[in-house]
């Protein structure tokens, strides 16, 4: 319902976005809305999103005091992840969205889900936090890696998550089918699923999420699950070179009350994305609102504290940077 509510008021934001004119109407102080796709509401993309958009309100506020006025409004729906902001950006109905690195480099290539379908419009603004891949098993199940998930109740993720598209491409590497291979292969949110485990209604979920994060925590702290290390043989095949958009994590000891020593695993990096169709200067001014109160950002969220601009303009990047982001970087002398 909660969800519904805010696609309603999404949806109303950018048909409004749609009666004002592109070009420079954010620069001149015009009303203009944008809205941000997200993820579930227990986790770090719905955080980030909102972050992003009250470091838009808020350099939109500093402007109105200095003179330097733009006129954004920004919200930040929680959505169905990476996936679906990918293809929402591209079908209008969102103007930015946050999306794992891997998704980013196959819809821009053209790769995986993507074959035969490249998003060649997509654009990259810059990178934010870490997304290590996590197996999160229910208290006393006996699952120490993905091949253990053989024959078990898991649960891979709803359509549309970023998650969901990285478990059936591991899925599909490992020789697995989906409907033969588990017991259950369920498909809740994110939101769902820490309580099916905790009802012992799934043995472990499939979860790439930024570290630490409320959702995960219900089930570690809640209800004593944990979260196995993923650094076997498959996880060996998959950081290589040739694909940048891995690589290795570490889930430091003492993160959750079950966390009693470094998982070991591997992972992804939240990227923030948007469309080569929206103006230079409104990808400019979101740019700019984050990065000249990147102090006030990195506080929202424990796993924003290691943060660095140098590194999030291009890692974890494989299409183009949007034009009015690269501007933003040449000023500062960044690029
Ligand atoms: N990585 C997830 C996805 O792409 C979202 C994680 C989050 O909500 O923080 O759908």
């Amino acid at each position: 319902m909660k969800r519904l509510t805010l696609m309603t008021l999404a949806l109303a934001l950018v048909a409004g976005a749609f009666t004002l004119t592109a070009g420079d109407a954010a620069a001149q102080g015009k009303k203009q809305f944008i809205a941000i796709g997200t993820g579930g509401p227990t986790g770090v993309y719905f955080v980030t999103g909102n972050a992003i958009c009250r470091s838009v309100h808020r350099a939109a506020a500093e402007g109105r005091k200095s003179g330097r006025k733009h006129g954004i409004r920004c919200s930040a729906p929680s959505t169905g992840g990476s996936t679906y902001n990918i293809n929402n950006i591209m079908a209008g109905d969102l103007e930015f969205g946050v999306a794992q690195s891997d998704w980013q480099f196959h819809a821009y290539n053209g790769s995986s889900k993507y074959e035969g379908k490249a998003v060649k419009k997509l654009r990259a603004v810059f990178s934010v936090h870490p997304e290590p891949i996590q197996i999160i098993v229910g208290k006393g199940v006996n699952i120490n890696g993905w091949g253990d998930l053989k024959g078990k109740k898991v649960n891979i993720g709803n359509p549309g998550s970023g998650q969901r598209g990285t478990a059936d491409f591991l899925i599909k590497e490992s020789g697995w089918d989906k409907d033969k291979d588990f017991k259950l292969a369920a498909e809740l949110t994110s939101t769902e699923q820490s309580k099916a485990l905790c009802d012992g209604k799934i043995d472990a979920f499939f979860y790439t999420v930024g570290v630490p994060n409320a959702g995960v925590s219900v089930a570690t702290d809640g209800c004593g699950a944990k979260i196995a290390n993923f650094n076997g043989s498959l996880a060996k095949s998959m950081v290589t070179k040739d694909r940048p958009y891995y690589a290795w994590a570490t889930i430091p000891k003492g993160t959750y009350k079950t966390t009693s020593s470094d998982v070991t695993t591997w992972g992804v990096k939240a990227t923030f994305v948007t469309s080569a169709d929206v103006p230079e200067d409104v990808v400019y001014e979101v740019t700019r609102a984050v990065f000249e109160n990147f102090e006030e950002f990195k506080k929202l969220h424990p796993a924003f504290k290691n943060l660095d601009p140098k590194t999030m303009i291009k890692d974890g990047l494989s299409a183009p940077l949007h034009k009015g982001a690269a501007k933003y970087y040449k000023e500062k002398g960044w690029m």
